[in-house]
């Protein structure tokens, strides 16, 4: 994908924070607030070059509007990306982005991605209020605990009423994939396991009695689930020739390379979990305790697995892959507003 196929006039705003003398290059995505305030965290990543960032962010803020659309949050998708940069002042880069979400006055509410850890929120929290206050590993201890009750659902859509039946390939032992791998551990799932920081992914194994796979080769993996927990773009032309699993279901956002992917996905018969459904838990926690003033029961994070069974028998019914049908459902609550931006 690159900047040209994306519709750039869907995107309210994009704002482009630079702050030379420190190094600093950012970006802020705000795809659609017509149902609420945009939310999204703050990913800090070393990008080959800065349009890709540019990129990362508006493919992952489109992402975060689906994913409120789809689970009823009154919000909308934004995202934050700074590339990094060894050059680069870490508190400078955090400090900034901090202020312009301020500036934004709660359109914008933000909060952990990959690469920002609770020092960094801390930064970002004395420049504006507009910040998840809740540590990223609480959040990514929600989308945990969602994306399992995800894995169950396709579970029992393999025919397993128990998770003790059931071999899952985890891909990326962070925040969220070690939370997942050792609920599945405590429900008793074989488990194989990799990350590319192979001392975590050896302890992680020796802990949970899993496997050990060389970082290649996970997708070869022959087991019911495959559940990517690193980053996006991983099932795409190549991958999809070695891909031995039955079902994909995982963390990462974005895990297509293009919706085309979901498609041949489907019509392989591979069961996929479409990602801005099964990661929703963080942003639901996150969101409604920020529009609400106190967290969600737990129920409502459950309750992702039911959303899920849902969407495979339409899926099912309508022969069209899920995360078409996913997609549609949350264009659908998208239209039935007027397109008019989220003005605090
Ligand atoms: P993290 O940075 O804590 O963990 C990512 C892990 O993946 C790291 O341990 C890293 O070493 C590993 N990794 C990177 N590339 C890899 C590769 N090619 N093979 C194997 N391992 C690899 O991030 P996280 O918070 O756990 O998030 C993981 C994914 O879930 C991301 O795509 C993120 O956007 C998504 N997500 C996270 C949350 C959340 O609440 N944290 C919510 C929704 C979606």
């Amino acid at each position: 994908m690159n900047l040209d196929e994306f519709l750039i006039s869907d995107f309210e705003q994009i704002q482009v924070l630079r702050d030379e003398a420190h190094s600093v290059l950012a970006f802020i995505a705000i795809h659609d607030t017509r149902l609420g305030p945009a939310f999204g965290g703050i990913r800090r990543w070393t990008y080959r070059s800065p349009v890709e960032g540019l990129e990362d962010a508006l493919r992952l803020a489109r992402a975060m509007t689906l994913k409120c659309a789809v689970s009823g949050v009154p919000g909308g998708g934004g995202k934050a990306v700074i590339v990094d940069d060894p050059a680069m002042d870490r508190e400078a880069a955090y400090r900034l982005l901090g202020k312009h979400v301020q500036q934004m006055g709660g359109r914008y509410y933000t909060g952990p991605d990959v690469g920002t850890e609770g020092s960094d929120l801390e930064t970002v929290g004395e420049e504006t209020q507009y910040v998840a206050r809740a540590s990223g590993g609480a959040l990514a201890e929600v989308t945990a605990l969602g994306v399992f009750a995800g894995i169950e659902e396709v579970a029992r859509q393999l025919g397993h009423s128990k998770l003790d039946e059931v071999h899952v390939a985890i891909q990326g032992l962070g925040g969220v994939g070690m939370q997942i791998a050792r609920l599945l551990a405590e429900a008793g799932a074989k488990l194989s396991i990799t990350d590319v920081q192979w001392d975590l992914a050896e302890k992680a194994a020796k802990d949970l009695s899993a496997s050990l796979v060389e970082p290649g080769e996970i997708l070869s993996v022959e087991a019911d689930v495959f559940a990517p927990c690193a980053l996006g773009g991983v099932i795409h032309d190549l991958s999809l020739q070695t891909m031995r699993a039955k079902a994909i279901a995982g963390s990462a956002n974005n895990v297509l390379a293009s919706p085309e992917h979901g498609i041949e996905l489907f019509r392989r018969g591979i069961l996929y979990a479409p990602d801005f459904v099964i990661n929703s838990g963080g942003l639901i926690h996150g969101a409604l305790t920020h529009l609400d003033g106190s967290p969600p029961p737990e129920t409502r994070i459950r309750h992702i697995g039911q959303m899920l069974k849902e969407i495979f028998e339409l899926a099912k019914k309508a022969g069209r892959s899920p995360e078409q049908i996913a997609g549609d459902s949350a264009l659908e609550r998208l239209h039935e507003k007027p397109a008019i931006p989220f003005m605090p």
